[in-house]
């Protein structure tokens, strides 16, 4: 039944307006991971663009400066990971804030084993609230625009976040299709996330960022922007893990295929 309204509210939702070809192209000239899209891929992505727009709000913080080109660049990073899943995985939210560089936050660090609590200062590139704002900095996507097959997205990042919080809280495990059971998934990303925490405690140098090692909820984050700019760097050190987020992110391979 929910499906039936879902379907029903699509189909009475007014349509977007359209992405103009100038700004596209742009963006496909400037993003290596819109340009290696099939163009069916690339079609799809930009209907999911024109939503994102229509749905989103931005704001541009502390000087940062936005046009019809930065929002359509975030749009199209933001919609990569659901071009198979489908807009609906964005919603619950509303915000993009974007900042022209790192931005500090006041954040409350709890220590779990003496339970103190202190304040301290936070230097983020990168932040998603549970039904809050998804929060940018600028400068470090125009560093990943410079280096994209590097393992580094920070707008891919925190959507994984959002994805993860979409399924309650933050462990790690988004909402799974039914091709993919919750006990295989838990299973395989803990085994994974194990071998990373032992690898970054031993001082091994690692292809996955370090950070990873951080919780469960930043390992996921990290392998996602990982597999979607470096999918070999995480098919050789983590091939089970690789395999799920090919299932879950690109059921059918050859549709995206260039
Ligand atoms: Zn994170």
């Amino acid at each position: 039944m929910i499906d039936l309204f879902r379907r029903l509210r699509e189909h009475l939702r007014p349509r977007p307006a359209p992405i103009d070809d100038t700004t596209w192209t742009q963006v496909v000239s400037s993003c290596a991971l819109v340009a290696a899209l099939s163009p069916n891929a690339a079609r799809r992505l930009r209907e999911l663009c024109a939503r994102f727009l229509a749905d989103k709000q931005f704001s541009a913080l502390g000087g940062a400066e936005l046009d019809d080109y930065r929002r359509l660049l975030i749009a199209a990073l933001a919609c990569l990971p659901v071009l198979d899943l489908g807009y609906d995985y964005l919603r619950g939210w509303r915000q993009v804030l974007v900042y022209p560089g790192e931005f500090r936050v006041r954040r409350e660090h709890h220590d779990e084993d003496t339970g103190v609590v202190t304040e301290g200062d936070d230097t983020l590139i990168g932040e998603a609230w549970e039904h809050g704002p998804l929060v940018l900095s600028w400068a470090d996507i125009e560093q990943d625009l410079a280096e994209p097959h590097a393992g580094f997205n920070v707008v891919i990042h925190e959507i994984a976040h959002k994805l993860d919080m979409l399924g309650g809280g933050s462990d790690g495990v988004p909402p799974l299709p039914r091709s993919i059971a919750r006990t295989e998934w838990i299973r395989a990303f803990q085994q994974a996330y194990d071998a990373h925490c032992a690898a970054v405690d031993a001082g091994v140098e690692t292809a996955i960022d370090p950070y990873a090692a951080e919780s469960p909820d930043e390992f996921f984050a990290c392998l996602v922007e990982a597999w979607h700019s470096a999918p070999t760097q995480v098919e050789t050190e983590m091939p089970a893990v690789a395999a799920l987020l090919q299932r879950l992110f690109r059921p059918d391979p050859s549709a995206t295929a260039i």
